[in-house]
């Protein structure tokens, strides 16, 4: 059991600005419990953030390439996610087969703040987007 199956009426972690998709059932939670792939780099970037919130390992691994991917995932209980922020998307489209998400994760450990500031990379895969690594990303030399 997931923290996600808890409640229909919850927000979507990953702050969608869509109104459309503010509800997790409406958003996030349709990838994480396989009922539809992301059409975007940015929107499996988003489930997997929400995966994160709720704790679902199981979506994580399945959306990391397997070059890539650890052997399980533990989460740190004392990680509070607050919010999620896309800054910016490189390619990654429907039609792409690559792309680049540029985010800001904000959480708390132990009452503190934190902020991570991440540039993912993601390649598709029979159709599906799957995460590769967070790289430095030069902008100018592609
Ligand atoms: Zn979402």
């Amino acid at each position: 059991m997931h923290k996600s199956e808890a409640n229909p009426e919850m927000i979507c972690p990953c702050c969608s600005s869509d109104k459309t998709k503010r509800l997790f059932s409406k958003c996030c939670q349709n990838y994480i419990e396989r009922i539809a792939l992301p059409e975007t780099a940015e929107m499996l970037m988003r489930s997997r953030y929400s995966a994160y919130v709720i704790e679902n390992s199981e979506y994580l691994l399945d959306s990391w390439h397997p070059d890539t991917s650890p052997d399980n995932i533990e989460f740190d209980p004392k990680t509070k996610w607050l919010g999620l922020k896309v800054i910016l998307c490189t390619k990654g489209k429907k039609h792409d087969d690559e792309g680049w998400v540029k985010f800001v994760a904000r959480y708390k450990v132990d009452g503190k703040a934190h902020r991570l500031e991440e540039h993912s990379y993601f390649t598709k895969s029979k159709g599906q987007w799957l995460y590769i690594s967070a790289k430095d990303f030069d902008m100018t030399s592609k």
